[in-house]
């Protein structure tokens, strides 16, 4: 479905991108993860064409990415940028059908795909006339992922969708994103640093740390059969200090 092949990607001369070579496969959630600045948004950057490698080739379907398809694939691509990336001037509905409103589809299949995702996400329909500044955060990236699906597409490319949500959101979202991945049957390329997240969406989980991949595989590949020390110092810091109880700890 999307596929790296031999990418390169430098910005002022420094490697964002070693010699990348990465398989997404179809209906299928890969999930990439990593230390911040270690590549993720660039990978989704240019599987959406806004960046192009300074070597290499991205594929989607086979085909590689250049001119003459870019925006034929892109509207085959749901993308919800990092923080989201709703415009703070439109409404959630002129968010979410703003694409489709230039692609020319008339009002009422406008309004009915939007009321069809607003049930898929479970964002209450009385706020798809909201701006974004006047719902929540958790709402906001429900509204992200509505404007991705809008046109049903066959990819969904998320960066960190779920990063800024405090933790019983996010757990919440979490649970009904994996239901939403799997009921749609989508491929979907997911970004994360963290690995608990990582675990729960991924199929595959692909560690890339300075550009270059250092492990992808199963979960139990990465904590079991780590194939770097970096893999097993990631895994170790994201476990984090245990708790533990001892006997008594905590009464006065
Ligand atoms: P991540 O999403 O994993 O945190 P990024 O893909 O955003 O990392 O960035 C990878 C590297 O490329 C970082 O070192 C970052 O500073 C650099 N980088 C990304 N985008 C740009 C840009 N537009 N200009 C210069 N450097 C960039
Ligand atoms: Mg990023």
């Amino acid at each position: 479905m999307l596929r790296y092949h031999a990418i390169n990607k430098s910005y002022d001369g420094a490697k964002a991108l070693d010699r990348i070579d990465l398989d997404c496969p179809a209906a299928r959630t890969t999930v990439l993860i990593g230390p911040s600045g270690c590549g993720k948004s660039t990978l989704l950057r240019l599987a959406a064409g806004l960046i192009r490698p300074d070597a290499g080739e991205v594929r989607f379907e086979g085909a590689a990415l250049g001119p003459d398809n870019l925006r034929a694939a892109r509207l085959r691509m749901g993308y919800v940028i990092q923080e989201g990336g709703l415009f703070p001037h439109l409404t959630v509905r002129a968010n979410v059908t703003l694409v489709a409103r230039e692609l020319g589809w008339p009002r009422a299949r406008c309004e009915a795909r939007l009321l069809e995702l607003a049930t898929l996400a479970r964002l209450p329909v009385g706020l798809l006339g909201r701006y974004p500044l006047e719902i929540s955060g958790g709402q906001r990236q429900r509204a992200a992922l509505m404007r991705a699906l809008m046109l049903d597409p066959d990819l969904l490319l998320l960066d960190e969708p779920l990063g800024s949500l405090d933790p019983m959101i996010r757990v919440e979202l979490q649970e009904e994103l994996k239901t939403i991945f799997e009921r749609l049957g989508k491929t979907v390329v997911l970004v994360t640093h963290d690995l608990g997240e990582a675990v729960f969406f991924g199929h595959r989980l692909v560690l890339l740390r300075a550009g270059r991949v250092l492990q992808q595989g199963s979960a139990a590949d990465l904590l079991e059969r780590p194939a770097d020390p970096f893999v097993s110092a990631f895994v170790r810091a994201q476990r984090g200090p245990q708790w533990r109880l001892e006997p008594g700890a905590g009464t006065i």
